[in-house]
Formats: C-alpha cells, sequence, structure tokens
C-alpha cells in the first residue's frame, strides 16, 4: 500500500492550522503565556486544552505496549470515523465497505460526507464473506469497515478472515474494537506494526464506563497518524474530560467491572434459554447479547410497558426478528429475570419453560 495515492488531494496539500500552544510546548521553564488570548485569571480552566492530550496518551500507550505517536484521540470514536473518511475519501467519487448488519455510524458518516457505501452481508455465521468483499473493490474503494466484536450481533470474526482482508485489499482496513475488552480474543493491537493498512479503533465508552466523556482511540502507523492530525480540530478532546479520563484510568476499575458484566450475561443467557419466546440465543463476545424472538415488535413492547427498553434490530439485514439486549447491573439483570418469567402471561400465551 502506497499511502501518497491513498490520501485525498487537499488533504496533501493543506497546511494545518497550527495551535499557539502546539508552537511552545517544549518549554519547560514557567512562562507568561500572552499568546492565545486566554482570561489570565486561573480557575483550572481558562487555559485552552493540551491538543495532544500528552498526559491520557501516554496512560494509553503504556498499557496497551505501543507508542505515543501511533495513537489519536477524538471526540468519540464517531470523531476519529470522521476523520478517516476526510481524509481518504474524495466525496462524490470514492467508497468505502461495510458489512451489514453492523455499526450504523460508518454508513451515515459516509453519506454525511458523500461517499458511496458498498454493503456486502455478512454470512449465516455472521462472518465477513471474504471473496464477495474483494469482489465489491474497486479502484476507487479506499477503505473496508470491519467491526470485531461487531455491533449488533455481538461475534467476532475469525484471524483467518480478517488476516485475508488484511493481505488481499490494497487500501485501509479498519478494525472497530469498541467491545475488545469483553471478548476472549485478543486486540488486533499486537499485529499493528505488521500492516501498515490497518487503523484499529477502540473507545472509553463502553468497558471504560467514560460515555459521557466522548474519548475514541485510533492507532495506526505513524504516517497515518500524521495525515489525520493535519485535519483534526486543534482542540478536540476538552479539557475536563482529558483530566477526567486520566483519573478513572488511574483508578483501573475496568478489569472488575468487565468481570461483573460477564458473570451477568451469563446469568442472562440462561434465563432466556428457558424461554420458549426466544428462538435463538447468538453468542457474545461483548456487553449485550442479540436474540431472535417470535416477534420483535411485540416483545418489544412489552419490555417498554414493563419499564426496560432494549434495541430492537429487526430492520436490519439478517436480524429479522431480534432484540439486543445490554448487559445491566446484577440488580437489574434480576428484574429482567423476574420479568421474562412473567412474560409467561402474554398475549401470545407462550410459556417460559
Ligand atoms: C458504541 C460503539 C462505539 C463507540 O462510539 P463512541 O463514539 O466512542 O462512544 C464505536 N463503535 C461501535 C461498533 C460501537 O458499538
Amino acid at each position: 500500500m502506497n499511502l501518497e495515492n491513498i490520501i485525498r488531494e487537499n488533504v496533501k496539500k493543506l497546511s494545518p492550522y497550527s495551535s499557539a500552544r502546539d508552537e511552545f510546548e517544549q518549554f519547560t521553564k514557567p512562562m507568561i503565556y500572552l499568546d492565545a488570548n486566554e482570561n489570565p485569571f486561573s480557575n483550572g480552566m481558562n487555559r485552552y486544552p493540551d491538543p495532544q492530550q500528552k498526559e491520557l496518551k501516554a496512560i494509553i500507550a503504556d498499557r496497551n505496549n505501543v507508542s505515543k505517536e501511533n495513537i489519536l484521540l477524538g471526540n468519540g470514536s464517531d470523531e476519529v470515523l470522521d476523520l478517516i473518511l476526510r481524509a481518504f475519501c474524495e466525496p462524490n467519487r470514492d467508497n468505502i465497505i461495510t458489512l451489514p448488519p453492523t455499526y450504523g455510524m460508518y454508513g451515515v458518516l459516509a453519506n454525511i460526507n458523500a461517499i458511496e457505501n458498498r454493503e456486502v452481508l455478512l454470512n449465516e455465521e455472521f462472518q465477513p464473506n471474504v471473496e464477495a468483499i474483494i469482489n465489491a473493490v474497486d479502484n476507487n474503494t479506499k477503505i473496508i469497515f470491519l467491526c470485531s466484536p461487531n455491533n449488533p450481533t455481538g461475534n467476532s470474526f475469525t484471524d483467518s478472515s480478517v488476516i485475508k482482508i488484511l493481505n488481499q485489499f490494497k487500501g485501509l482496513v479498519v478494525i472497530d474494537e469498541a467491545y475488545i475488552d469483553f471478548s476472549k480474543d485478543e486486540s488486533w493491537l499486537s499485529v499493528l506494526k505488521d500492516f501498515p493498512n490497518l487503523i484499529i479503533t477502540q473507545t472509553l465508552s463502553k468497558a471504560y464506563a467514560m460515555a459521557g466523556l466522548r474519548i475514541g482511540i485510533l492507532y495506526a502507523s505513524r504516517e497515518i497518524i500524521a495525515v489525520l492530525n493535519k485535519i483534526k480540530p486543534p482542540y478536540n478532546i476538552n479539557g475536563l474530560s482529558q483530566e477526567t479520563a486520566v483519573k478513572k484510568l488511574l483508578q483501573s476499575t475496568m478489569p472488575t467491572q468487565v468481570r461483573k458484566i460477564l458473570v451477568e450475561r451469563n446469568k442472562l443467557i440462561e434465563a432466556l434459554s428457558k424461554c420458549l419466546f426466544v428462538e435463538k440465543i447468538y453468542p457474545s463476545d461483548a456487553n449485550f447479547i442479540l436474540i431472535k424472538v417470535d416477534d420483535a415488535n411485540f416483545r418489544y413492547q412489552q419490555f417498554i410497558e414493563n419499564g426496560v427498553v432494549v434495541r430492537n434490530r429487526s430492520n436490519q439485514p439478517l436480524c429479522e426478528n431480534c432484540l439486543r439486549i445490554s448487559i445491566g447491573t446484577k440488580e437489574e439483570t434480576e428484574q429482567i429475570i423476574e420479568l421474562l418469567k412473567t412474560f409467561n402471561n402474554a398475549e401470545k400465551s407462550i410459556i417460559c419453560r
């Protein structure tokens, strides 16, 4: 892959905005900063935040055994995904490939940026159809988006299918690992160096319990990171989010919480497997379960009437009559399990075993 051939012409040519803080970051002695038109009265937030989020990146780099030069942070994964499209895809000319049923944002971002979204359905096992994907590629295909573990199906893609796509496609392959910390499989980060066309995205929104902070993480080669840095808004992670994320990451509550969530996932699977209205429980590597039920609209409504909101995924391809249920706390799971028992008496008169 030659990165120069994939970058959009205007991005290649543009000179990025240079923020006041970028230019003088190497100064270690205390300086008087009169360069950014800030209010000088200290209140903890009167200064612009670090545009390169060095403290936060150092922690993330250290935990994941990568160098901070291989990291870019965004205002949620949404922003990093959008940056990838804007850096590499020429509107009204280029295309991307996505594999439905999958995360809806890839298609939405493609639409916003006037980029064609070529959809190649997953197979019946919710695995990538590698041959069909490669057949869908043309000279204007810039990016293939893989979501593993996949949302909403919950499964991970097999190593062999991912490797084939990485080897056979000459553009960029994005692996969205939003749910990787719930998975028995390892992250693809360990092979980042072997594939110059690989981009991995993760997030602090799910396992790390910081959805409210909006912090998405992108890992890629230094060359790719440099291109994305050219177009990212200079202060894209606000000061409060950077500070809070650093604090929370140092508390290290993630592994314990993930373990607890996986215990509840097993309990819920067990309870659902006894319900006759549940026709199929798909294997999950994530903090949610996809189930096929007798009548998704009916069951969705039934959940709502009992004060529980789940996600109806019926309108997605291959997901007819499917509901996606996130895993909650122990107490929430106990309530859901009690509720499932009452679904016995529903109009449809279908009973739990
Ligand atoms: C939840 C989710 C994300 C996270 O998005 P953020 O903008 O970081 O909150 C990314 N990808 C997938 C597939 C998701 O389900």
